[in-house]
């Protein structure tokens, strides 16, 4: 039998989050809190507390836990911001997001995935979550602008209109690479009539496919 999603979750954190130096209450109490066990398919739920990503069908994943806590670290996220996910994939991202009090927008290009993500985080009760389905690399413009925007799949550029529908000041986080599946995790920091970018290492996420993805 396996132990408890509580426990497994609570040594997660302690394992991969806490001890790689993310020190965020915020990130830790949510991902003490959001079950990600309900995220996968059943026959997975055994090993969806490991330390990497795991399919979730249609050739796309759910992010690895270090990933997710640590992009949502980089995002400094406050209650009642708006946020903007481009891929929803299970939905695993934005119920983190919407645990930390966000307004959470976040659009999935694959119906599937999105049907799935839009039943759960309801049966989760997570109402503070948008979804639609469209190409992400266009953003939300009838809803921007938002405070944070967050890529959780990776293209060979920054879409200009994600950049367009991000408030002053505002930050966005997104991989960018101009090889397939390899990606360095950039920071966009909007501020004081300026646009500053940090690159902040390398990471691996599946294709962003769209009008400005591959
Ligand atoms: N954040 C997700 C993991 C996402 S995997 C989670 O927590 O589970 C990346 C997702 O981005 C995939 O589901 C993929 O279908 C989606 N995607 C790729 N290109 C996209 C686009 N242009 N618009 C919206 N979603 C896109």
């Amino acid at each position: 039998m396996s132990i408890d999603p509580k426990r497994k979750r609570e040594r997660m954190v302690r394992e991969q989050i806490e001890s790689r130096g993310i020190t965020d209450s915020a990130v830790l109490a949510a991902m003490r809190k959001v079950p990600r066990h309900l995220f996968v398919e059943e026959a997975l739920r055994a090993q969806s507390h490991e330390d990497h990503p795991l399919p979730i069908g249609y050739g796309q994943t759910i992010s690895q836990p270090y990933i997710v806590a640590l992009m949502t670290a980089l995002l400094h996220v406050q209650p009642g911001m708006r946020v903007l996910e481009i891929g929803t994939g299970s939905g695993y991202q934005a119920a983190i997001l919407a645990e930390m009090g966000a307004d959470v927008y976040t659009v999935e290009r694959v119906k599937p995935l999105h049907n799935a993500a839009f039943t759960r985080l309801n049966k989760m009760r997570y109402f503070n979550v948008h979804l639609k389905l469209d190409d992400g690399t266009l953003g939300w413009p009838n809803e921007g602008p938002f405070d944070r925007i967050m890529v959780t799949a990776g293209g060979p550029d920054v879409p200009p209109p994600l950049l367009d529908q991000l408030t002053e000041p505002g930050i966005m986080i997104i991989p960018v690479g101009v090889r397939q599946r390899s990606q360095e995790l950039i920071r966009f920091a909007k501020r004081d009539g300026k646009i500053m970018k940090s690159n902040l290492g390398a990471v691996m996420f599946v294709n962003l496919v769209g009008a400005h993805g591959w």
